[in-house]
């Protein structure tokens, strides 16, 4: 794990954090390490929702660079795109990776597609409605706007809507994710094991300043990442591209994770406790194998442990209720 950022100021400026993961694009591009990208960007005909776009130049990656805080789904054209013959480097969230990565082992012509796999951590994906609530408070309509980015354009950015006449309306990340955003992440993610990339070879982050207490700031900076490479893949483009001056890297003390990604930490430990809440209802859960799971849930209080399980059995009920009315 290091913190870096992308030395070219306007990748890194147009990134979610140091723009790492759009240098390291541009860089394999360049490289000739595939020929093209599949990655997310805004969709032009409803700028809040996301689109799968196929970069191949610097100016595409530019375009989709930053956090897009709405449902994606980068796997849907992944059969076409085996057709062309293409190379291409994958970024999708962590759960698309698994599914790829999982794909990639059993059927060759995947892994030769899609031979670089890239991820970012994920605190979970907003429904679309989060997008419109967020619109609602910039006092802007789905039907004004002619593009929407969710942050980005600094660190860590601000929710930024901009209205057919040209003028805009924004709100700090404070208010967008933690007042908005975050109360809209659908169900399957509060149930997710993997918020950290565990199936990619290269993973990227914020890497938060704390305060004095302990807790993530997010005050307007020069945005850095937090980079983990977890493949001897990822790791030789990592410093290839440190090599070639894409990218810059400071050390990082592992230490310091859980302080900077609280919510990370959290998702794993409540995890045993929502499963149970679910099976015990008698809804469909998902199997995870070598996750540990039941070891993280030892790292919490009972008293979280139980507050985790009635929180996820309440939903169940509250949502049983509402389809009866
Ligand atoms: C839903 C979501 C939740 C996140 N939760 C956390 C978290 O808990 N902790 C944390 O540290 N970071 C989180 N991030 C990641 C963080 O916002 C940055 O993406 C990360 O720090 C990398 O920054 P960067 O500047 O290096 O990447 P950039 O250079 O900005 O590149 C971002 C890349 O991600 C792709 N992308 C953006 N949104 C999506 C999407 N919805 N689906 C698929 N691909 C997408 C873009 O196409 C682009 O290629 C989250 C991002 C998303 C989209």
């Amino acid at each position: 794990m290091q913190t870096g950022w992308a030395t070219d100021p306007e990748v890194r400026f147009a990134g979610a954090s140091g723009g790492v993961l759009s240098a390291l694009l541009v860089h394999i591009l360049d490289s000739g390490d595939v020929e093209a990208v599949v990655q997310v960007a805004a969709d032009p005909d409803n700028p809040i929702s996301n689109r799968t776009m196929i970069g191949k130049k610097r100016a595409d990656i530019l375009a989709a660079a930053g956090s897009r805080y709405a449902p994606s789904d980068p796997l849907a054209e992944i059969q076409e795109l085996l057709a062309t013959g293409r190379r291409y480097a994958f970024v999708g969230k962590p759960c698309d990776v698994a599914a790829l990565r999982a794909l990639a082992d059993e059927r060759r012509e995947i892994a030769a597609t899609f031979p670089i796999m890239i991820s970012f951590f994920c605190a979970g994906v907003p429904s679309e409605t989060g997008g419109r609530a967020v619109l609602q408070a910039l006092q802007a309509s789905p039907a004004d706007i002619s593009r929407f980015r969710y942050r980005g354009q600094g660190w860590p950015g601000r929710a930024t809507a901009t209205l057919r006449n040209g003028s805009e309306r924004s709100m700090s990340y404070h208010d967008s994710w933690g007042g908005i955003l975050s109360k809209h992440v659908q169900h399957r993610c509060k149930i997710c094991a993997d918020g950290t990339g565990k199936a990619a070879d290269i993973v990227c982050a914020d890497a938060w300043d704390c305060d004095a207490s302990g807790y993530p700031v997010f005050d307007e900076a020069d945005g850095v990442s937090l980079i983990v490479t977890r493949t001897k893949l990822g790791d030789r483009l990592l410093n290839e591209a440190i090599a070639a001056d894409s990218i810059a890297t400071k050390h990082f003390r592992i230490e310091r994770l859980a302080e900077i990604q609280p919510g990370q930490r959290e998702r794993r430990r409540a995890l045993f406790a929502r499963l149970l809440a679910l099976r015990l209802a008698g809804c469909p859960v998902p199997r995870y194998r070598g996750l540990r799971i039941a070891r993280a849930a030892l790292q919490n209080p009972a008293r979280r442990n139980l507050k985790n399980f009635l929180g996820m059995l309440r939903r169940v009920i509250r949502q049983r209720l509402s389809y009866r009315g």
